[in-house]
């Protein structure tokens, strides 16, 4: 739980760094998309204002990913700068930022897992990595055949599109 004490907090602002067990911060159900590590880093700065405190600065986040294409382990991180949240503090002095945070990281996290944008990917007739080398196996040329066809079709659907516009 990153938690912060109101009454400590002034109009100048405190800085609040540090780091959480990412098991606290309850990311389920995203566990079976990427492996998290055991932290994530928070350097944030708490300021008083009017009827709460405002909460800003960053968060960052190491995942280890597996390409949906390739299968490759890759790491990606996730570097948020725009943490901004206001809280009230009414009676209680101790806010939990958490569930906020927790927030900022799902709005960051990555919707698709590809290790780069030209990922090749592996052969779907032998298994093997293109991104190593070229497929010499008998299924490419078919594989290729298949994907032409494909570009027919992108082809003609954004003349349509073109046309429409
Ligand atoms: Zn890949
Ligand atoms: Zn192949």
């Amino acid at each position: 739980m990153i938690k912060v004490n109101a009454n400590q907090v002034d109009f100048n602002g405190i800085r609040l760094y540090g780091h959480e067990k990412v098991s606290e911060m309850e990311f389920e159900g995203l566990d079976n998309l990427v492996t998290f590590p055991e932290k994530m880093y928070y350097d944030l700065t708490v300021t008083l204002v009017n009827g709460g405190i405002v909460v800003s600065g960053k968060l960052e986040l190491n995942l280890e990913c597996t390409c949906g294409r390739c299968l490759k382990k890759y790491e990606h991180k996730i570097q948020y700068g725009e943490v901004c949240h206001f809280f009230e503090t009414g009676e209680k002095s101790e806010i939990d930022l958490t569930p906020e945070l927790r927030e900022d990281i799902l709005i960051t996290f990555p919707q698709n897992f590809i290790c780069s944008s030209d990922c090749k990917g592996l052969c779907p007739f032998c298994g093997g990595n293109r991104n190593v080398k070229n497929c010499r196996c008998g299924g490419a040329k078919v594989g290729n055949e298949c994907w032409s066809e494909l570009d027919k079709l992108d082809l003609a659907s954004s003349k349509r599109k073109r046309k429409n516009a």
